[in-house]
């Protein structure tokens, strides 16, 4: 059987420069296009609205835009309304060989024509780089990032799709206004598009106190300050306007800094000191396990590795004080459940980074007296750290 090329090779190639970071083409999986389970969306025909000229047509003329633009045959796009108020629109990534996009009545009534075209853009962004992300399911029923370090990288992957949103309405303006209609719920009745008003605003919300932000340390979307201020800088690129047929505009890396830059400045940087958190959290209380069992011949030194660069002297005496204050029968229960709360916050936030401090500590801790205990303490955290597929 002769061999059919694989429609969407093309279209990755004119559009590799939207990817930002590790979210890029190259680190897709093999399989990523086999067609599987092309028939999952059929329930969407009887529940929601499919997308066509005759009954949505500002919708469709969207829909369409948006696959013209980024190069897709719109035959393989399935799109449909879905009857929610909610500002929201999303990518059946687990269905392959069609493309099928969901857009809220909430978004239509407030978007124009060209916004959609940016949703629809962003959405099928989602198609075209298939990145598979790891989530979980909280008790609460709410879905978000395995870790801190995945929201990190989901949220890189939200800036790449709004690259693709920005191609498939070809006008910033368009694409702020729909960034700020979405975050704001409004309609073009209600909100100026007045981008700068809003980012100078905005970003007073970026205060120092990251302690505060766990919860949104763990987002798969940046905020919307940091997401317009990157479609901005892409806008600015020599990649972008060769896609719309342009000459001139700054090289690929200069943008890519700077929107590294913005994320650095918002959720990333409360990402970035929680997870560094628990990784202190951990040196100190091992090296003050370590000054309990050893005294002064303990070498503190030795728990001194790259993702740990100093100690906190007064940190690691109080302490020590703590531990010194258990009576010696709780003394084992009480080291446990630190090492609890300390192994889960480091799954939580930043299980890769603990994985490889861990391997560069354990070497140097051997023939001390909390060498068998950090081990353990490493045994359990594999375990899990593998049992959880990172
Ligand atoms: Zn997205």
């Amino acid at each position: 059987m002769p061999r059919v090329a694989n429609p969407l090779t093309k279209v990755r190639k004119r559009l590799e420069p939207c990817c930002f970071g590790p979210a890029n083409f190259k680190n897709l999986p093999k399989d990523k296009d086999k067609a599987s389970d092309p028939d999952k969306h059929l329930k969407l025909y009887r529940k929601a609205v499919p997308i066509q000229r005759e009954i949505v047509p500002k919708v469709d003329e969207a829909l369409d835009l948006a696959c013209e633009r980024l190069g897709l045959d719109r035959e393989t796009v399935h799109g449909f309304v879905e009857s929610d108020p909610s500002m929201n629109a999303y990518c059946q990534t687990n269905i392959r060989g069609n493309a099928v996009v969901c857009v809220n009545s909430g978004v239509v009534e407030r978007l124009t024509m060209n916004e959609l075209a940016y949703i629809f853009g962003h959405e099928l962004g989602h198609y075209i780089l298939p990145m598979r992300k790891k989530h979980v399911i909280l008790k609460n029923g709410a879905v978000r990032p395995a870790s801190m370090e995945d929201a990190v990288e989901h949220r890189k992957l939200e800036i790449s799709m709004d690259r693709f949103g920005l191609v498939a309405c070809q006008d910033l303006q368009v694409a702020c206004s729909a960034a700020i209609k979405v975050a704001s719920g409004l309609g073009s009745a209600e909100i100026t598009s007045d981008v700068i008003a809003f980012t100078k605003e905005a970003v007073k919300g970026y205060v120092r106190d990251y302690t505060e932000y766990e919860d949104e340390a763990y987002s798969s979307h940046p905020a919307a300050y940091a997401r317009i201020r990157s479609l901005y800088h892409f806008s600015q690129s020599e990649d972008y306007l060769a896609i719309i047929g342009r000459k001139g505009g700054r090289p690929h890396s200069d943008v890519d800094a700077e929107v590294q830059k913005d994320l650095e400045a918002t959720l990333d940087y409360f990402a970035g000191r929680l997870m560094s958190d628990a990784i202190a959290r951990f040196s100190h209380f091992f090296a003050a396990l370590h000054v309990d069992q050893e005294g002064s011949k303990a070498e503190l030194s030795r728990h001194i590795v790259s993702r740990q660069p100093v100690l906190d002297a007064e940190m690691v005496v109080g302490l020590v004080g703590q531990i010194k204050k258990i009576p010696a029968e709780h003394k084992e229960k009480a080291t446990f459940s630190q090492f609890d709360d300390i192994l889960n916050m480091a799954l939580d936030r930043c299980p890769r980074a603990m994985n490889a401090h861990l391997e560069e500590l354990l070497p140097r801790l051997h023939g001390t007296k909390v060498a068998a205990l950090t081990e353990s303490f490493a045994k359990v955290f594999r375990k899990e750290y593998d049992g959880r597929g990172f």
